[in-house]
């Protein structure tokens, strides 16, 4: 093994920025370039103070060095981390220092590829960290940080032992070629396959959540033209970026901006308003405010309360009502109605939303519905999310070859076939979590990280 450097923090000006070395000589070569404490004679887990210097004792700045001793440290070799000054200039002028001394600058997730290959974190963790990296909210955090302490690979792990167990009884039986043997009881094989693929279904459903968590809940902004869209995108972005006018058909394509309420991050769409019109782009917009309706997880639908009736609300709602989706009613224009004619639309509307856009009225009690709507109760608890695609389309394969398993058991089928359908499935769980390696499928996961991970 080489040893590698590269920027830990990201690039740009900053306080501090931390550079990272790993690999045998990390030590050695921060030793050279260090002035203050021989590093060599230094043990693991300490911090030291001093000057970084040129070849030439020139002074390029001064440090915090912390030091790790493998296999103790992040990637399981001797790591060194270096906080300088952040400026970006200092930061290059450490990292060729060092380069000039033939530490090699490191690629996209080398630092976790050396962690995973010297055993400190399995396949899905290091992943997990390539996802942390990348969260941009709160509850992606959340889920990335489970995942990584351990989260659904250990109950993959547990499983897949169970059927490696069993598969080895049906590879037994194999050796014993012509003769009729049963080592493997297949009314328990049978029920250890169901219990495994119930555990997969679970998880695969988990998928779904864990990509709305991950790439924000699409959320569609849907209605009537001048029911206040545009103005309630604006109210709760707490920006003018949809045009607003009270001329209808304002909004003519869909506008979409990332919205957080309580670190869950939604994608809301806000769309052209749905109704018939003979204005051709207008008609393009009202495709796209549909598709976009159908293609979201939460539809707010807002009707103007001074105009429209309890009819026309029914009617909306029939044309937007789906299996699946979760509908939020808003009132809006709450402003200009009485408090009789409040009462009125509740009366016909159970758990109707009231708003007032312009007068930003009701705002909280809204985006407290949609982060309840969204997350279901399910961050909370202790569920396993999956978030990878790699990891669900692996759980799909193993749970295909289970029931090509079980399927052959039921047809009577040799016992030869069966013992090929699990070590399929064997060798799709073992992908999850990193039990089987394959090169290039580590090169793929890696290949996702910012340099410095
Ligand atoms: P959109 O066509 O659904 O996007 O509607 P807009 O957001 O463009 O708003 C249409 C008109 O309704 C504009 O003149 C807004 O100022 C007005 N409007 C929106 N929300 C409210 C509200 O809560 N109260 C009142 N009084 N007017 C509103
Ligand atoms: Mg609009």
């Amino acid at each position: 093994m080489n040893t590698i450097i590269a920027l830990a923090t990201p690039p740009g000006e900053g306080a501090i920025g931390v550079i990272r070395l790993s690999g045998p000589d990390a030590i050695t070569v921060a030793d050279q370039a260090f002035y203050g404490k021989d590093l060599t004679q230094a043990s693991g887990h300490t911090v030291h103070f001093g000057t970084l210097r040129t070849a030439a004792g020139e002074v390029l700045d001064e440090v915090l060095l912390t030091l790790f001793r493998g296999p103790r440290s992040y990637t399981g070799e001797d790591v060194v981390e270096i906080s300088c000054h952040g400026s970006p200039y200092i930061l290059q002028q450490v990292i060729a220092r060092f380069v000039e001394e033939g530490v090699q600058l490191a690629k996209p997730g080398e630092f976790t590829m050396r962690a995973f290959l010297n055993g400190r974190m399995d396949l899905s963790q290091a992943e997990a960290v390539a996802d942390l990296i990348a969260s941009e909210s709160e509850a992606a955090h959340r889920v990335a940080m489970q995942q990584m302490r351990g989260g659904f690979s250990d109950e993959i792990k547990a499983l897949r032992q169970e059927l490696i167990d069993f598969a080895a009884l049906v590879e037994l039986e194999l050796d014993f070629g012509e003769e009729d043997v049963e080592f493997a009881d297949r009314d328990d094989l049978k029920a250890l396959i169901l219990k495994i693929q119930r555990t997969l279904h679970q998880l695969m459903d988990s998928f779904r959540l864990g990509n709305v968590l991950k790439r924000g809940v699409p959320t569609s902004i849907a209605g009537r033209p001048n029911s206040g869209k545009s103005t309630l995108l604006n109210a709760l972005l707490n920006e003018e970026r949809a045009i607003v006018s009270d001329i209808p058909g304002t909004t003519r394509d869909t506008i979409e901006a990332a919205l957080v309420i309580r670190g869950v991050q939604f994608r809301m769409v806000d769309t052209a308003g749905i109704r018939d019109t003979t204005d051709r782009i207008e008609a393009i917009g009202v495709e796209r405010a549909l598709q976009s309706v159908a293609d979201a997880a939460v539809v707010i639908y807002l009707f103007d309360a001074a105009r429209l009736s309890p009819t026309e609300v029914q009617q909306d709602l029939a044309r937007l009502h789906r299996e699946g989706l979760q509908l939020l009613v808003v009132a809006n224009k709450i402003d200009l109605l009485d408090d009789a004619a409040h009462d009125d639309w509740q009366r016909h509307f159970p758990n109707l939303q009231l708003l007032s856009a312009t007068e930003r009225l009701h705002m909280d009690a809204l985006r407290d519905t949609l982060y309840e709507i969204a997350t279901g109760g399910l961050l909370q608890s202790e569920h396993t999310v999956v978030t990878s695609a790699r990891h669900h389309d692996a759980l799909r394969r193993a749970d295909e070859s289970l029931a090509m398993a079980l399927a052959n058991m039921s047809a009577g089928v040799t016992s030869d076939f069966v013992a090929m359908d699990i070590r399929q499935a064997l060798y799709a769980l073992g992908e999850v979590t990193g039990e089987v390696s394959v090169d290039d499928l580590l090169g793929s996961i890696f290949g996702r990280f910012c340099i410095g991970k």
